[in-house]
């Protein structure tokens, strides 16, 4: 930079030097030598006036003086002066006076004969001046003059290399303080330039050099901010990619590995590190990629990223998901699914491979299996388990569904951990049976399955064994109780359907006792399908009032007159009269009762109305209502609800209900019994003598009616324990205002016994069956006439 500079500036001054020396050469010197030309001119004409004036006074002598005068100047080579005939008069050289011109000079001799008057010939001026004789313009003579000039010009050229140098040296001057004050300015915005870009490099990402439009360097400036622009956006941009990057690596789950085109790793993440067993990168960082890869497949690799068929292969695996076997650097192989991608950095391959450890998916698909296919709590197989298993098994089998008892009361009482551990005894003691090809299954909280191939004798053998055993819970024994459905197992697409019909059969069993065994087969598939049938059909019926009452009067054993009546319920299902027996147990069962009950109650209420209405004197209609419900709050109200929109008196009402429900809840039952009793209807205990109550409980509760079961009644008949204990319970209710009605009387010698045993009322076929409506409402209006 600075040799061209200088270059620059030798030719720059030769320049100069060569513009003045041939300014100098052109115009100068010509201007000169015509500045001393005319000069000498003018001079030389001031002469010829002297010379002139001379000769008009004949002083020729004074002339020539004047010659030799001149000739004596340094710089004058010739004056010669000639008449008018071009002959010498006088020289500076005395011998060529008196001759003509010619002869001397024939050079001279022409010149002074043309009409010029000046000629330069090399540094040698030569002058012709004529003079005239005074007072005319006739030449008389001439005056010739050869000068050397070249002193002169010689002086003049050395002040012009004077000038020349001073200018040059001024030039000199101004330029090398130009070239200073230039080089001041570049230091300093070089020096600014280098302060910038060492703070750009070191982070000042925003730091820019000032653009100064006045400044040579403006472009410069302006183009570095440009890059520096640029640089911060790569960078930021940069800084982006490495926090993306930063964050995939530490966000993904999966390893990854990069190498390039021969297998050497050039970047992993956290995750590959640590999947891969090793605790730093840099481990792993320009190794083979084969170090992660099971020895016995390390060849095959290596192959395939040689060889040209191997890279057939690479394209073929390239961004496919596959499982394949890595290993760690402890050695331990594990399976990983994988996905090669390539890409080129600088114009070289590169492969990244994203491995995801397939272990834990393989434990897991492992567990997800377990969780399908097993009970957590017993390690039994779960009902999907069995269904697999069933696939590959010869069938038919022989099944039981077995509903494992007193879970509920275990959890109540002693919390659900102890019931868990009743539940897994039992699953134990079920693997246990010795039954041929035992499969055993908890299908739901409580309910089991056992499929064999043994006998069904072995079976019921074994299951009638297991239901004695005593299992130890906690710090306790009891004793497993369950029951059980058994029946044949012939396909394995039977299950189900025979799983849901010992569903329903278990829940049939209703008041079952332990042990209890239903057998699956076709009467109980059949009878399961009539009672489905009969519940529509009741429901039906409850819906559309087709049920009706027979009414059978009680009659006061004094004077065998009706004293009251039941309302006993009837349904005739398509021409066939069905039992109460029947329709009421299976009410109870499907939990029809409350629906049952509210019809019993509005449909008697309303029946007790009509009859009023119709001016007849009412007996007291006895109702029977659901042991279960009717001392529940809803019943009690609905009887309420339907006395009243009846307006029916309260007296013409009675209830009768079993003791089961004073035995469920006797508090419940004594508190609504009273409101009952209260509001003026009265209760019966119905059937006394079948239950287990107590009847000094019995008769604690707000009750005005006892009805002695008809078996008391035989009873009573039969020994003389029995009479005992019925003429107790007569006597006992009578101390305490209860009246004592007997139930199915049938023989006069009943009738006569119950007399004397003084039992207040006597309800049985001997007097009367359950009468049709129409036979019922004559014998109220035949006693109504009596009266
Ligand atoms: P229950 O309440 O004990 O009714 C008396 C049953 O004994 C009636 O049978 C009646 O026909 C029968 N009976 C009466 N006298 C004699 C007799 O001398 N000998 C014999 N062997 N039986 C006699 P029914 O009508 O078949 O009723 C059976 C059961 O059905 C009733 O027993 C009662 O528990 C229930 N029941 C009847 N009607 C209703 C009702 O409306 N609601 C409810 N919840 N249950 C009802
Ligand atoms: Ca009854
Ligand atoms: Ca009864």
């Amino acid at each position: 930079m600075k040799s061209k500079l200088l270059i620059y500036v030798v030719l720059i001054i030769t320049a100069v030097l060569i513009c003045i020396f041939l300014a100098y050469q052109l115009i100068i010197k010509q201007s000169l030598v015509d500045s001393i030309a005319e000069d000498n001119l003018a001079r030389l004409s001031f002469s010829a006036e002297i010379l002139a004036y001379n000769f008009s006074h004949n002083d020729i002598e004074q002339s020539k003086n004047w010659l030799t005068l001149k000739s004596e100047l340094r710089d004058v080579e010739r004056v010669i002066l000639v008449n008018a005939n071009k002959v010498v008069v006088a020289s500076n050289q005395i011998a060529d006076e008196g001759k003509p011109l010619l002869e001397i000079d024939a050079n001279i001799f022409n010149f002074v004969s043309s009409d010029s008057r000046l000629d330069m010939d090399e540094n040698l001026l030569q002058l012709v001046q004529p003079i005239y004789e005074l007072g005319s313009n006739k030449a008389s003579h001439y005056l010739y003059l050869k000068r050397d000039i070249s002193n002169k010009l010689e002086q003049l050229q050395r002040q012009v290399f004077y000038l020349s140098v001073m200018l040059i040296s001024l030039f000199l001057f101004f330029f090398f303080l130009y070239l200073k004050v230039k080089r001041q300015e570049l230091k300093r915005t070089i020096f600014e330039i280098q302060g910038v870009i060492t703070q750009f490099n070191d982070g000042a990402h925003s730091a820019r050099v000032t653009e100064n439009k006045q400044s040579d360097f403006f472009p410069l400036q302006c183009t570095l901010n440009d890059s520096f622009a640029l640089n911060e956006y790569l960078q930021s941009y940069l800084n982006a990619q490495a926090q993306f990057s930063e964050l995939v690596n530490g966000l993904v789950t999966d390893a990854i590995v990069e190498t390039d085109a021969q297998g050497m790793i050039t970047h992993v993440n956290k995750t590959a590190v640590t999947m891969f067993g090793y605790s730093h990168e840099t481990e792993l960082l320009g190794s083979n990629v084969i170090v992660l890869i099971p020895t016995q497949y390390q060849r095959k690799h290596s192959q395939s990223m040689m060889n040209h068929s191997g890279k057939k292969h690479m394209e073929q695996v390239l961004n496919t998901i596959r499982n394949v076997a890595a290993v760690k650097k402890n050695g331990e192989a594990f399976p990983v699914e994988i996905v090669i991608s390539q890409y080129k950095v600088n114009e070289q391959q590169r492969y990244i491979a994203f491995v995801r450890d397939f272990s834990d998916v393989a434990k897991y698909e492992q567990s997800i299996k377990k969780l399908a296919y097993f009970d957590s709590l017993t390690e039994l197989q779960n009902l999907n388990g069995v269904i697999h298993q069933l696939k590959a098994i010869k069938l038919p089998m022989q099944l039981s569904v077995i509903e494992l008892e007193g879970l509920q009361d275990l959890n109540d009482v002693y919390g659900p951990k102890v019931g868990d551990q009743y539940i897994c005894a039992f699953a134990n003691a079920l693997t246990e049976l010795p039954l041929q090809g035992i499969i055993a299954a908890r299908v739901r909280s409580s309910r089991f399955i056992v499929l064999h191939q043994s006998s069904l004798k072995e079976e019921s053998k074994q299951f009638h064994k297991l239901n004695k055993k005593e299992v130890e819970l906690d710090d306790f024994y009891v004793k497993l109780k369950f029951v059980r459905c058994t029946a044949k197992l012939l396909s394995s697409e039977s299950l189900s359907d025979l799983l849901g019909q010992c569903d329903l059969a278990l829940r049939d069993l209703g008041n079952r006792s332990y042990g209890s065994v239903v057998k699956i087969d076709v009467d109980f598939l059949e009878e399961l399908k009539y009672q489905a049938w009969l519940k529509q059909a009741l429901e039906k019926a409850i819906e559309e009032q087709d049920l009706y009452f027979d009414y059978q009067p009680k009659f006061d054993t004094k004077t065998l007159k009706p004293c009251a009546a039941e309302a006993l319920i009837r349904w005739q299902c398509e021409g066939e009269v069905i039992s109460p027996g029947v329709f009421i147990t299976l009410a109870e069962k499907k939990g029809m009762m409350p629906q049952l009950d509210r019809y019993v109650i509005r449909t008697v209420c309303k029946q007790i109305r009509q009859w009023l209405d119709m001016g007849l004197e009412v007996l007291p209609i006895s109702i029977n209502l659901s042991a279960r419900h009717l001392f529940e709050q809803e019943t009690i109200a609905v009887i309420f609800e339907h006395v009243g929109e009846f307006d029916i008196p309260p007296h013409m009402l009675e209830v009768e209900v079993t003791e089961y429900g004073l035995i469920k809840d006797y508090k419940k039952t004594a508190i609504n019994m009273m409101r009952l009793e209260k509001a003026g209807i009265s209760v019966a205990i119905d059937d006394y003598g079948t239950g287990h109550a107590n009847l000094e409980t019995v008769l604690s509760l707000p009750i005005k009616h006892l009805k002695i079961d008809q078996s008391f009644i035989r009873l009573g008949m039969k020994s003389v324990k029995g009479q005992a204990i019925l003429e107790n319970i007569i006597s006992l209710a009578k101390s305490l205002k209860v009246v004592t009605t007997a139930e199915g009387v049938e023989t006069q010698e009943q009738l006569d016994y119950l007399k004397n045993a003084k039992c207040d009322a006597i309800q049985g076929y001997l007097l009367s069956k359950p009468m049709k409506l129409k036979d019922f409402e004559s014998l109220m209006k035949e006693s109504n006439k009596a009266v």
